[in-house]
């Protein structure tokens, strides 16, 4: 964990915003097209460094050890706590089980996931993106080894404006080798997810794994490389959506990173050795608020699409304040209304219980209400009938009509179920099914494995005289002997016409 102190700010080379907005601008004979200035952040200590650190390895944790957890669920089932086997067609979250006919779960959690989203953002501004997003996680641990490996800001700038030496070799390789390295840990962490985590780790320590399995492990890791490595601040300037919609979830009491520019402008350097700001602006110019940006920006030129909110020129700009005995929280971690009432002297407060913060919270609550229920209340067998097509139906040589079905029961249990299937709507209709009961019966049983999907083929027989017409209205009852719950299906009996 980078511990290094924000000293005293460095020489300003190279260190103008370099906003994409910017560069993209054209004039006269300008190019249209700006390459991507290299950003070199300066590392810096203080209260958001740590609360940055510390959401990087609570999220890899989890990352990491999520899967391993264990869940036993009984004999011949995954025992691994999480886990979604796209092979079987299962998702696992700890006692729950979903199948592919509940994946509404998944989309009650996606809502959830999105409202969350806007939520913490109508609160927090883009904490997601300063603190969570698996971008600006990675990217954050490669400018650590960066650090590690090349030295700080200056060092590094150094470094790669000087002549290619064997020093600069070996640092330069050694650095991609520990970045492909982390990329292979978190795209190893992946796969995890969707197959037994002890089985597949040491089948691909012994060379056993399975060509889909090395294909992901090898994509995702040159993805991981490419976007944390390579692309950086790039990804959140061009690549992802959320910083073109995310200023509607905005108001006046969301916490934002903002400059106090009543406060310090006129910026000026500072007099030699001088501490009086009689008649300037608090700002002494240092620029090492952009010197720490990840994203190369310029704080003091008010709010940016660029800004991920990381707050780490707040840290920067602490330090510089704490060494000019100056109020901290020149660039501050606070609401447009705090601002506007500091400027006047009067009095700030912390409004985080708004209409729009009690709607986003009223949805998620409502969605996790529907599902908790939904899954409380879910019957764990279902029944899907079709009724064959060709032909309609069958004229038996005793005179009785014969209906065909293709009956499929989902026993979504882990135990062997006894399930007795009859039908109602048709008058003294017996039922026939292929390998289990061959002499028409007005009941019949029917075994189903645990956690299986079972196919059957079922005749209905009826004498014409209690035919209707030629479609009668019928209903499959199954019932689940051991527990009683029943399920039921519409579905129609064929005949001639009367
Ligand atoms: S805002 Fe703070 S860190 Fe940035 S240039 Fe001014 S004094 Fe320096
Ligand atoms: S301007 Fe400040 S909060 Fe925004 S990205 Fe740069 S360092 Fe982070």
């Amino acid at each position: 964990m980078s511990t290094a102190q924000t000293s005293s700010p460095e020489p300003e080379e190279n260190v103008k915003s370099v906003s994409p907005t910017m560069a993209a601008e054209v004039s006269g004979d300008q190019p249209m097209y700006a390459g991507r200035p290299e950003i070199y952040p300066r590392s810096v200590s203080g209260s958001f460094r740590t609360l940055k650190w510390t959401s990087l390895w609570v999220l890899l944790g989890i990352y990491h050890v999520l899967p391993w957890l264990r869940w036993d669920r009984g004999e011949g089932f995954p025992n691994q706590a999480i886990l979604l086997d796209i092979g079987a067609g299962r998702g696992y979250i700890f006692g729950i089980e979903i199948w592919p006919q509940e994946v509404y779960y998944l989309t009650g959690i996606l809502i959830i996931a999105a409202v969350g989203l806007f939520f913490a953002t109508s609160l927090f501004g883009r904490v997601w993106c300063g603190f969570a997003c698996p971008q600006t996680v990675w990217t954050d641990l490669y400018f650590w080894v960066e650090k590690v490996i090349e030295g700080d800001r200056n060092q590094r700038l150094k470094l790669d404006r000087g002549k290619m030496t064997l020093m600069k070799a070996v640092k330069k390789v050694t650095k991609h080798v520990v970045w492909l390295l982390i990329a292979f840990l978190m795209s190893f962490a992946w796969v995890w997810y969707f197959n037994d985590a002890p089985t597949v780790t040491r089948e691909i320590l012994t060379g056993q794994a399975g060509g889909w399995v090395l294909t992901f492990i090898g994509m995702l890791t040159f993805m991981t490389y490419l976007l944390a490595g390579w692309a950086r601040e790039q990804v959140c300037f061009y690549m992802c959506p959320w910083p073109r919609f995310q200023g509607a979830m905005f108001d006046e009491d969301s916490l934002l990173v903002t400059y106090e520019e009543w406060r310090g402008e006129p910026r000026a350097k500072p007099a030699k050795g001088g501490t009086n700001f009689e008649g300037r602006g608090h700002c002494v110019d240092c620029s090492a608020c952009v010197q720490v940006c990840p994203t190369g920006i310029d704080i003091r030129d008010g709010s940016q699409m660029e800004c991920i909110g990381c707050a780490l020129c707040v840290d920067a700009c602490n330090a510089v304040m704490d060494r000019f005995n100056l109020p901290r929280g020149l660039i501050t971690y606070d609401s447009n209304n705090n601002q506007l009432a500091r400027s006047k002297n009067s009095e700030t407060k912390l409004r985080l219980i708004r209409p729009r913060t009690i709607g986003y919270m009223a949805i998620m609550l409502l969605v996790l209400l529907v599902m908790v229920v939904s899954l409380a209340t879910r019957t764990r067998m279902e029944i899907n009938v079709l009724h064959d097509r060709s032909p309609l139906y069958v004229n038996l040589s005793d005179g009785s009509i014969r209906n065909g079905y293709t009956f499929k029961i989902l026993n979504m249990e882990n135990v062997k179920k006894d399930y007795v299937l009859s039908v109602e709507g048709v008058e003294g209709a017996t039922m026939t099914v292929i390998g289990i009961e061959k002499n028409g019966a007005k009941e019949v049983a029917l075994p189903v494995e645990p956690d299986q999907v079972v196919p059957f083929q079922v005749y209905v027989r009826a004498e014409r005289s209690a035919l209707a017409g030629s479609s009668n209205d019928m209903t499959f009852i199954l019932k689940d002997t051991h527990t009683g719950v029943v399920v039921t299906h519409e579905s129609v009996f064929r005949g001639p016409e009367h």
